[in-house]
């Protein structure tokens, strides 16, 4: 298996929490691979290690082969991983594309740093998300589903090799979660590495090539989706969950 992104043994604790305790995971490049578990059980923090938003207390972190555990997340960044947040984090003031852009300026890209260029790949993203007839309006003029979309796009305007999506579709209708579902299948198709955190199992069964259970802080089981989503111990957290 090519690991494109992996935690080996990290633990994470704060103060006496253990919100992640001893997990290791890989991300197989040009997978779709689902992180499920109940609330709490540790899955913004896993995600917080991969994009280097929190210091593990014990363990590394390898990306491409080579450990980032402590490269700063900038640098990251550049090298190819993207990710989303749970919460909408786009500004109002400024139009879609300008949202874009905000992202991929931060990134400061070698091949992206004359506006025309910075424009095509915005622009491209956006289309990648099927949205880019909303290039020049506010995102609060847009429904909930479409500004998810324009934040995936944002992610995506950097062309990473892996994005990380941390429920990506909590709040949506079921007619946007379908639509999503078929967006990060063609991403998928396009050779994206993804990681989709959800607490819906069901949404990933459909959609996932390999599922992960978080459960208070540990790693329950992972393996063929509808196989580990079928084990006792895991329909068990989540009945608990
Ligand atoms: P999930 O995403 O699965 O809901 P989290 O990773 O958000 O879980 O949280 C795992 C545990 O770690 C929870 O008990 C949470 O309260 C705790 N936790 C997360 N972040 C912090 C923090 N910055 N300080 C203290 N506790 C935290």
């Amino acid at each position: 298996m090519t690991a494109i992104l992996a935690l080996e043994e990290v633990k994470v604790h704060f103060g006496g929490v253990k919100a992640v305790d001893g997990v290791s995971l890989s991300l197989r490049q040009g997978a779709l691979h689902a992180l499920v578990g109940p609330n709490g059980s540790g899955k913004t923090t896993a995600v917080n290690l991969m994009s280097r938003l929190v210091d593990p207390t014990a363990g590394r972190v390898l990306f491409d082969g080579t450990d980032v555990t402590r490269v700063p997340r900038h640098r990251l960044y550049r090298r190819g991983l993207a990710r989303t947040f749970q919460g909408i984090r786009l500004l109002d003031d400024l139009t879609v594309r300008e949202n874009v852009l905000a992202g991929l300026d931060a990134l400061d890209l070698p091949d992206a740093r004359k506006a025309s260029q910075r424009r095509d790949r915005a622009d491209a993203a956006l289309a990648r998300m099927e949205i880019l007839d909303t290039a020049g309006l506010e995102p609060s003029a847009l429904p909930y589903g479409v500004q998810r979309r324009v934040e995936i796009a944002r992610a995506l305007a950097g062309d990473p090799r892996v994005l990380l999506l941390d429920e990506p579709v909590a709040g949506m209708s079921a007619g946007e979660r379908r639509d999503i579902a078929e967006v990060l299948h063609r991403l998928k198709g396009d050779g994206l590495t993804m990681l989709l955190i959800e607490h819906d199992l069901q949404f990933v069964l459909g959609l996932a090539d390999h599922l992960s259970v978080l459960n208070f802080g540990t790693l329950l089981a992972s393996g063929e989706p509808q196989t580990t989503a079928a084990l006792p111990a895991v329909r068990e957290a989540f009945l608990g969950g």
